[in-house]
């Protein structure tokens, strides 16, 4: 997903600013301007995972492609349309940042390690899809209005979004039984017997696992989770995997050889000076410092490796991006694992609680939506903010209500002929808080022809 979105930048917004940082978070900024709308997807590929995928863009749809078995394919992504909307509003907008972050779905990895500088100066803050608690919109729609200047945050819905979301509570739990037997089919995978197997390393293919024994993804995925939360294991997305060398010739042998490159032999020689075992197994190295010793460039070190592996001289195994399973302690047996229920269910509560309270902040009609943020985060009877759509729908609906009343007054009961003291005696003196509105609303009224004006 992350090479995608960076091609379509290339190919379709040339001129837009491409960054990444640590956290391999992806921020895009399209033309100069004080301020910025602001557009933020995120990259998770927790579903369906096709080594041979291809994302393609045909039809203004984007799915993914196996080309080998020339069949459709998931696209991985859970948030796709996310991305897929920012991606072509870059195209459509003079100025616009997108923001796009890794790791959401597992706990809003990518959000809390975001470059808050490029969120600096954001006045809208707009959700293409909801959040699964009110804690993770609010961090999102934060990033709006840094500089403490006013900005709005909107969020687009429908009841598809209530649907996934509810499916998404279904499968984030799986049962206790479901769990366990996870653990063990990880361990068959690896041919990992009872009573071994503390601090192996493994890397992890989800598809691969979940075809293998036929199993749902996201649920394995989700039953994976709890078990690193319960300390059994650790899955770690997006490893860099160092390069790794194996000598595939005795040591006499080598020097047999005539390598068209001297470059070959100094690095094989530094290879066996630095590290032990190349004779034996794949070891991992370090590029930069090899690049260094001989006197080249990595990509010029990794097209050395490559050529050698070439005169099989060597097993290169090149660097790697891998989600990789790392197992804490020796397979235990059937039973024997502590997932710790009552944690379970704990967990399990709050979260359908969290969830239930975003579907509730989002359908709310009738309470200020900054007043129903603050009261879940335990400040009670904050007045309303007046700026939020239910805020600014209730004041229209009390005008509407003022406004009837006032013609009602002028027309039926004065017939017509009225002064202003007539009005303030109905409506509260000139000098109360609420004279502002209806004066407001009485000065529009005349303007717009409904009522004459008043006589002195
Ligand atoms: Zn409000």
């Amino acid at each position: 997903m992350r090479k995608f979105i960076k091609e379509f930048c290339k190919n379709n917004v040339p001129d837009a600013i491409v960054k990444q940082d640590k956290a391999r978070n992806i921020y895009i900024t399209k033309g100069e301007d004080k301020t910025y709308p602001c557009v933020v997807a995120h990259m998770d590929e927790v579903h369906d995972k096709n080594k041979n995928k291809e994302i393609v863009i045909h039809d203004n749809l984007i799915f993914g492609l196996d080309r080998k078995a020339m069949k459709l394919t998931g696209i991985g992504a859970d948030d796709k349309n996310g991305i897929w909307v920012a991606l072509n509003l870059l195209t459509t907008e003079k100025v616009l940042k997108c923001a796009f972050f890794v790791g959401e779905e597992t706990g809003c990895i990518g959000s809390h390690q975001a470059d808050m500088v490029f969120f600096s100066d954001v006045r809208f803050v707009v959700h293409f899809d909801v959040p699964d608690s009110p804690e993770a919109y609010f961090q999102e729609a934060g990033r709006g209005g840094r500089d403490g200047k006013r900005s709005f945050a909107v969020m687009l819905w429908n009841s598809t979004d209530i649907k996934r979301m509810k499916q998404i509570a279904t499968v984030s739990f799986p049962s206790l039984e479901y769990i366990e037997d996870i653990y063990h089919k990880v361990h068959s995978a690896y041919e990992i017997p009872y009573d071994t197997g503390a601090g192996r390393q493994l890397k992890f293919n989800l598809e691969e696992f979940c075809r293998k024994y036929g199993l749902q993804r996201s649920s394995a995925y989700y039953a994976l989770t709890y078990l690193e939360r319960t300390d059994h294991l650790t899955l770690s997305e997006d490893v860099d995997i160092s390069t790794k060398v194996q000598i595939r010739l005795e040591r006499n042998e080598l020097y047999d050889i005539e390598f068209p490159d001297p470059k070959m032999i100094l690095l094989l020689e530094t290879l066996m000076r630095k590290y032990t075992g190349l004779f034996a197994f794949p070891v991992p190295i370090d590029e930069d410092y090899i690049a260094g010793r001989i006197g080249v460039t990595v990509p010029m070190l990794r097209q050395l490796l490559y050529n050698l592996a070439l005169e099989h001289v060597i097993k290169y195994i090149p660097s790697d991006h891998a989600t990789v399973l790392f197992l804490h302690h020796d397979r235990l047996r059937p039973k024997n694992l502590n997932l710790d229920p009552e944690r379970y269910q704990m967990l399990k509560d709050s979260s359908d609680t969290r969830m239930q309270k975003m579907l509730d902040y989002i359908t709310e009609e009738d309470t200020c939506r900054s007043a129903y943020l603050l009261d879940y985060f335990g400040q009670k009877e904050s007045a309303d903010c007046g700026t939020c759509d239910v805020c600014r729908s209730s004041k229209k609906s009390s005008d509407t209500t003022l406004k009837e009343a006032l013609v009602k007054f002028v027309n039926d009961e004065m017939s017509g002929s009225y002064t202003l003291e007539d009005v303030a005696r109905r409506f509260g003196s000139q000098t109360s808080s609420d004279s502002d509105t209806y004066i407001r609303l009485l000065r529009r009224l005349i303007d717009e022809g409904t009522l004459p004006a008043p006589g002195l």
